[in-house]
Order: structure tokens, then sequence, then C-alpha cells
């Protein structure tokens, strides 16, 4: 797709910042503690990246989705982590309130996050209800001016330093599946929250992930948000845009591994030949530059068409998804096996890109769960 100018200078602002800041030792003590980094997410929240999709009357910068797909690649072609430190803000945790927050709740808690200031984390997977999102066990029961949680929620990207947590809970036991299903925004400091053990990762290291447990929670009824027992349809409109997300992630990654093969390849071997010199090589590379570039413009014209809101969008953000991320972890496969032992050695980037990739096709919905969207969509 060609850029408009505006475009153009956004992705050079975003490859820039990424070039400049996210340093090799800032990469490595992200690896080697598996720690939030503070002053990195400072310099993100003053350059405008946590609120980049969030409006500007909520303090963010009104940007377009294609922007925001241009942000995540250009970060996660230096840093799938660190683009996670900008992604999250503006798509599960910004998006649920700007679907159906009140004008109160807008103004409360969108411009912390836009500012970078508070930490807001989508609570919906639970030990038994990850595919099967529907299958929440969390409760939330009435009494007087609150709701009353309990229940546990896992894998939660983010919690162990966010200061709040959109929660899915099921406040009617009587709705089967998806129905009956709401939302809350629950202060993490609230009597009753806990935290589980920080997961010890394969990939995304620096970016921590736990469970939350709830018990006996009592979060006001100003916190419910959106309509009661209606909870599940926002979940998934907010999906649409994380897959967005994941997607231009994947594009990221995948551009990384291909910048650092075409890099690897040029350089003589033990026997003074050039890799890239070889037809096997070259072609494997013709192969990665190709999905690649498959890849990047199913994931623009999603963002373009999500900014139009023209046509099925839930279908075309799967498509995104599914297509992007599975090619993402192909291309790193290959790019781990063009560089051969030193694919599989630390400090080269792309092992660490092949196992930051590997999560891309899990979160925000497995490939299964797109093919189960997508197909949904056609065959009806
Ligand atoms: C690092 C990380 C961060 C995460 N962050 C968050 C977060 O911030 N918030 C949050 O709510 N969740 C988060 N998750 C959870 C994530 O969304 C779930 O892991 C994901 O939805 C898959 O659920 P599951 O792991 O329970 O797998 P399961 O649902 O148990 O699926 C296991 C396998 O079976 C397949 N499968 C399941 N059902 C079907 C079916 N009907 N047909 C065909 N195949 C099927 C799946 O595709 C998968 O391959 C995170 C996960 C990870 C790994």
């Amino acid at each position: 797709m060609i850029l408009s100018e505006k475009h153009e200078l956004m992705r050079n602002r975003f490859r820039d910042f990424a070039e400049a800041e996210f340093t090799d030792e800032l990469l490595q003590k992200l690896e080697e503690t598996g720690e939030f980094d503070w002053d990195i997410h400072y310099k993100m929240a003053a350059a405008g990246f946590m609120g980049l999709k969030i409006p500007v009357e909520y303090a963010g910068q009104g940007e377009d989705n294609l922007s925001y797909a241009l942000m995540v690649e250009e970060l996660a072609r230096v840093s799938p982590v660190l683009s996670l430190y900008a992604n999250t803000s503006n798509s599960l945790g910004a998006g649920p309130l700007l679907f159906c927050g009140s004008e109160e709740q807008k103004q409360k808690y969108l411009p912390p996050v836009a500012r970078g200031e508070s930490n807001l984390v989508f609570a919906l997977t639970e030990p038994g209800a990850g595919s099967d999102a529907g299958g929440t066990l969390t409760t939330a029961v009435e009494d007087g001016d609150f709701y009353v949680l309990n229940g546990r929620k896992t894998f939660i990207s983010g919690a162990p330093f966010a200061d709040k947590a959109i929660v899915y809970a099921k406040t009617d036991p009587s709705l089967r599946g998806s129905r009956g299903i709401s939302m809350f925004i629950m202060d993490m400091k609230l009597p009753g929250v806990s935290l589980g053990m920080h997961e010890k990762k394969m990939g995304i290291i620096g970016y921590p992930t736990s469970d939350i447990v709830m018990e006996d929670v009592r979060v006001h009824k100003s916190d419910l948000l959106g309509p009661l027992h209606n909870g599940f349809v926002t979940a998934m409109k907010t999906l649409d845009g994380g897959r967005l997300g994941v997607a231009a992630q994947a594009v990221g990654i995948a551009q990384g591994c291909l910048d650092e093969t075409v890099k690897f390849a040029k350089i003589p071997d033990e026997s003074g030949q050039i890799p890239a010199k070889s037809q096997n090589v070259s072609f494997m590379i013709a192969d990665m530059a190709t999905e690649l570039e498959a890849a990047r413009e199913l994931v623009y014209s999603t963002a373009v068409m999500r900014d139009a809101n023209v046509g099925d969008i839930t279908k075309r953000c799967s498509m995104a998804k599914y297509f992007a991320t599975e090619a993402c972890n192909r291309i790193a496969r290959q790019a781990v096996q063009l560089h051969g032992i030193f694919g599989l050695v630390q400090g080269y980037k792309v092992e660490r890109l092949y196992r930051d990739a590997r999560i891309t096709t899990i979160y925000e919905g497995t490939s299964q769960v797109q093919q189960m969207v997508i197909s949904g969509s056609v065959l009806k």
C-alpha cells in the first residue's frame, strides 16, 4: 500500500524511536530480569504512544488504526515485548471504555491511561475458559451499592504492575454460555485482590503476566462498564482491535527476522562463500519477503477498513491475525534455519524473535479460533 505523507512520517518517527531507545542493553536487561521497565514506559508515554489511538478529548493523540498498526509494527521490529507496552493501553485497555463507557467513566479512566500514569489490563481468560471465553466462572453478585466478585483470571498481561483491570464476570448464572456476563473496572488495590505467580514464559519476557485472584472484592456499581449481562459483546468487539494489533506485531517481528537474515546471508561463511549467492538461500529469502509483504498488505488494508467502518471488520481482523501470525512463525523459523547454529545462540536477534513470535498465534484468540470466526462468517 502506498502510505500518505502523514503515515510515512509517522512510520519514520516510530522507527527512529525504536532504533534509538530500544538499545541492546535494555533488551538484554528485560530478558535477564523479566521485569517491567518503567523508564522506557515513561519515555514511550512522553512520545504519545500510550494514547496514540485514544481520542484527544481524553488526552490521547486521536490517531487512526493505520497509524496504530504502523506504531506496533515498527516497535515490534526491534522489540516485540516493548511493542506491547504501547499496544495494551491502545487496544485491550482503552477498548472496552471507548466502546461502552459512560462519559464520566471515560473522563475518569482514559486520560491517566493515555498519559501512561495508569495501567489498565484486560482480564477475560480463566483456567477453564480460554478459547471458550463464554465459560467464565468468575461471579459478580449484587450487594447494595456494590457487586461482590469472586474468581480467578489467568495469564493476564500486565497484571503484576497494573493499577486497574477490566474484569469479566457472570452476573446472571441462569443464562448459559457467553450470555449473562458483565464487565467491571476493578481497582487492583481493593481488598480481596491478589496476584498469582509471575509466569516464566519462553518469549515476551519483560512484560510480566500473572493470575488475578478475587475473593469477595467489592466493586462499586459506578464501575459496572456497559450494560448489565451484556459484556461479552464488548469483549469480542475489543478483540477485533486487539487482533489487528497482534497482526501488526507479527509483521514487525517478521520484518526483524528478514532484516537479520539478509544481513547474515551476505557475510562470507567459513569457506569464504556468501550464503546469499546460493539459490537455496536466496529462494528462501524470496519466500520470506513475499509472505511478509502479503501479511503487511492484509494488515494495512484491514486497518483502513476499520477506520472507514466498511465491510465485515470482525472477519477481516481475524484474517489479518491468522495470516500474519502464521506467516510470522514460518518466517521466524526460516530465519533461525538460515542462521544455522547462530540461530540458537542467545544474543543473536533471531533467537529472541523466534521465541517472541510463538505467542502471536495464541493470545487474543488462537489460530483455530480465528479459523472459526472466519469460517463462521464465510459460511453463514
Ligand atoms: C503471554 C500471554 C498473555 C496473555 N494475556 C492475556 C490477557 O492479557 N488477558 C486475557 O484475558 N488473556 C490473556 N492470555 C490468554 C490467551 O488469550 C489464551 O491463552 C488463549 O485465548 C487460548 O486459551 P487457552 O490457553 O486456554 O487454550 P485452550 O482454549 O485450552 O486451547 C488449547 C488448544 O485447543 C485449540 N482449541 C480450543 N478450542 C477449540 C475448538 N473449539 N476447535 C478447534 N480448536 C480448539 C486451541 O486453538 C489451542 O490450540 C494470554 C496468554 C498468553 C500466553
